[in-house]
């Protein structure tokens, strides 16, 4: 997907000298079809055959050491087919054995007063190296004047042999003439090498500090070409004609705000501005509104699709569960009073009902639709949308953002996250997307006391929550499954511990909430919950996002190491939503580093911001939105969590040469139709 280019026309294998159809079909095995493929296969790590002094070796380790053969070698034949050569050699004033099982050939290589080296497991008690490699004089292996050496490994199959993939590799550098994409000033600027010497010294650096150079090189350019593509995808994007601006009435929200049960923070006013001066400017609104579980963003959302509504648009609000579909369209209901018309729309709305609810968003009557991915099936259009909301964002697949953004053409798109995104990641997922974050929580909150506890204390932790339930306030317990994999026995788990609660604290008492039951049922046990009908709830992951019922102070997340980090966050952020004190208790005995580390983390920290960064550690950016959905490019060399920074500078030398307008100079002819050919691969949809 992101490929640099470095050939102008790669040929294919079958032109390689020496090598068959046989060969060919195993490298084709490793996605390799021709040159260029070939001297992007990179070695998946370096054999270090840097020459060291004997007398500083460790005994039994691999050494390569180099020295004078002063005895001449003798073979000796034993077993079928077994052979062991002996010979002597003076290596840095020692006097050592070298034996060699298996090479005969070398008796004949090896001659008195040779400068050799030699790379084997040396034992010091001995004084003899077991020889893995003799490099003798000529060899065109031999160490260069340093006496450094890595020697490529590649990762190859059954076919093909280590030796051979260096020997074709080598052979094709030699041979193939490669471009180069960054200019001469930049290049000086920040010592980089040509990319002729980088591919080259990325398979045979003479040392470790060319190697790290190499590398260096590469992964700036692949950000480079990466950063230019997003900015300018970004331009014309923003430069769309399409855009539609918001002239919303100003005085009609502020009386909005006036109404409001509470004062926005400080925070939340100063996203509302940002947002609005993008709704009113003649661009799209491309913008991710981050802020910690129980931020307040929900409010924001509603002051903007207000906001629309006194333009005379239609909004929508994207979330990915029913539960958090139908709660923000109570909470919203109940927030805009009369002011708007506010509309349902999940899997479970059908038939009449469906309709004459299409019927209505085409004809206007509908202000605000709210749902679940229901909301970007074919049938469903609006009379005019200006601005598309998505809630808890990374968990939509791409392809879903991607449609929803559709339906209204190109219109103002509003990001909401309370998994905050390392800025790292912002970039290199949304590119140049705007953010707004909201690192304040509303006046009177006090932070979550987390605790850890192993399962042999749940008694006590059960006795814990009696106390907070005595108080008038309510519970959460929460059992371990990922509602995609909410097998049957799991289900029984959750069930089983709804029965022993039942039991511990008296029928009625107690309610249960998971994935597979039925979306009224569901419902009705939301709703008991919220109206303090039941003091517990027990349930799946599916509470996770959104869940707003602010009398409950306590939560109990059993087996919570089986969760990552921003699960739990996110689960956590259930509580802690009044001013009362919440808790929260892990239970978990975790047999792994990772998991005890994880559950460390946990109660050490409630700050979502730092949570993210050292998820994002612990898990690489691969797996922080999920693979499949991540939408990250696949550097060969440069990691966007490790060489952030140079990600950093290639976006601003990558926005200066189009801002500037020299990337659309002749000069650059050639790397703008490259850049523009791959312009679309790096979609993130
Ligand atoms: P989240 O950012 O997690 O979506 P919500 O929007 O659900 O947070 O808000 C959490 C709770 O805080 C809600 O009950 C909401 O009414 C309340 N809230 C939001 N903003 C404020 C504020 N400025 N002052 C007091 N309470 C607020
Ligand atoms: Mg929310």
């Amino acid at each position: 997907m992101s490929k640099v280019n470095l050939i102008d026309q790669p040929y294919a294998l079958e032109q390689i000298k020496g090598l068959g159809p046989k060969r060919i079909a195993v490298l084709n095995e490793l996605n390799i079809y021709n040159v260029e493929d070939l001297v992007l296969y990179l070695p998946v790590r370096y054999e270090d055959n840097s020459i060291v002094d004997l007398n500083e070796a460790e005994d039994q380790s691999t050494v390569t050491v180099t020295g004078e053969v002063y005895s001449t070698p003798t073979v000796a034949f034993f077993g079928r087919n077994r052979s062991k050569v002996t010979v002597h050699l003076m290596i840095n004033n020692i006097a050592v054995k070298a034996v060699f099982f298996n090479q005969p050939y070398l008796k004949k290589k090896i001659n008195l007063h040779d400068h050799v080296t030699v790379k084997g497991k040396w034992n010091r008690a001995k004084q003899e190296i077991n020889g893995m490699r003799m490099f003798t004089t000529g060899s065109e292996d031999l160490q260069n004047a340093d006496g450094e050496q890595l020697d490529p490994v590649y990762r190859i199959k059954e076919g093909i042999k280590q030796k051979t993939m260096r020997d074709i590799i080598r052979k094709v550098l030699d041979d193939i003439e490669i471009r180069e994409w960054l200019s001469d000033d930049l290049r000086e600027k920040y010592k980089l090498e040509s990319l002729a010497t980088t591919i080259r010294a990325l398979h045979y650096a003479d040392n470790k500090k060319e190697l790290l150079k190499a590398r260096r090189t590469y992964a700036f350019t692949e950000l480079f070409l990466f950063e230019l593509r997003m900015q300018w995808l970004n331009r014309l994007e923003k430069a769309s004609d399409e855009a539609i601006e918001i002239n919303y009435d100003l005085a009609e929200v502020k009386k909005f705000i006036d109404d409001l049960p509470f004062e926005l923070t400080d925070a939340q006013k100063h996203s509302v501005n940002e947002i609005f001066r993008d709704l009113k400017a003649p661009l799209r609104m491309h913008r991710l509104l981050q802020g910690d579980v129980g931020s307040g963003k929900t409010v924001v959302a509603a002051l903007c699709m207000f906001a629309l509504k006194t333009a005379g648009y239609q909004s929508a609000l994207m979330v990915p569960t029913e539960i958090l579909a139908e709660q923000h369209a109570e909470s919203l209901t109940e927030l805009f009073g009369d002011r708007m018309n506010v509309a349902l729309l999940t899997g479970s709305v059908k038939g009449k009902k469906r309709k004459l609810l299409l019927e209505q968003l085409e004809n206007g009557t509908i202000d605000c639709l709210i749902g679940t991915h229901a909301l970007i099936q074919d049938d469903v259009s609006f009379q005019n949308v200006g601005l598309v909301i998505t809630d808890e964002q990374h968990r939509f697949g791409v392809n879903q953002r991607q449609a929803l953004r559709e339906k209204g053409a190109m219109t103002n798109v509003l990001f909401m996250t309370a998994t905050p995104i390392p800025r790292t990641l912002a970039i290199s997922v949304f590119g140049e997307m705007d953010v707004s974050s909201i690192k304040q929580l509303p006046k009177g909150r006090k932070p979550i006391k987390t605790m850890w506890a192993k399962h042999e204390q749940y008694d006590t932790v059960l006795n814990q929550m009696t106390s907070e339930l005595e108080k008038g306030r309510q519970a959460y317990v929460i059992c371990p499954l990922i509602e995609s994999s909410e097998h049957l026995e799991d289900v029984q788990n959750v069930v089983a511990l709804y029965e022993s609660l039942e039991e511990h604290y008296g029928a009625g008492r107690v309610g249960l909430l998971h994935g597979k039951m039925p979306a009224d049922e569901k419902d009705d046990v939301m709703q008991r919950f919220n109206r303090h009908e039941i003091d517990i709830l027990v349930s799946t992951t599916v509470v996770e996002v959104g869940v707003n019922v602010p009398n409950a102070t306590f939560m109990i997340i059993y087996d919570a190491d089986r969760f990552g980090l921003s699960t739990l966050h996110q689960l956590r952020g259930r509580v802690g939503r009044s001013d009362h004190q919440s808790y929260c208790v892990l239970i978990a005995s975790p047999k792994t580093e990772t998991g005890i580390e994880r559950m460390n983390i946990m109660t050490q920290t409630t700050d979502g911001f730092e949570l993210s960064e050292r998820d994002l550690e612990m898990r690489g950016p691969g797996d922080f939105f999920g693979v499949k959905q991540s939408g990250l490019p696949d550097f060969l060399v440069a990691n966007i969590v490790e060489d952030y920074r140079m990600l950093e500078v290639a976006r601003d030398e990558a926005g200066e040469l189009i801002q500037s307008g020299k990337f659309f100079t002749d000069e650059y002819e050639v790397l703008r139709n490259f850049v523009e050919e791959n312009l679309l691969h790096t979609s993130f949809d």
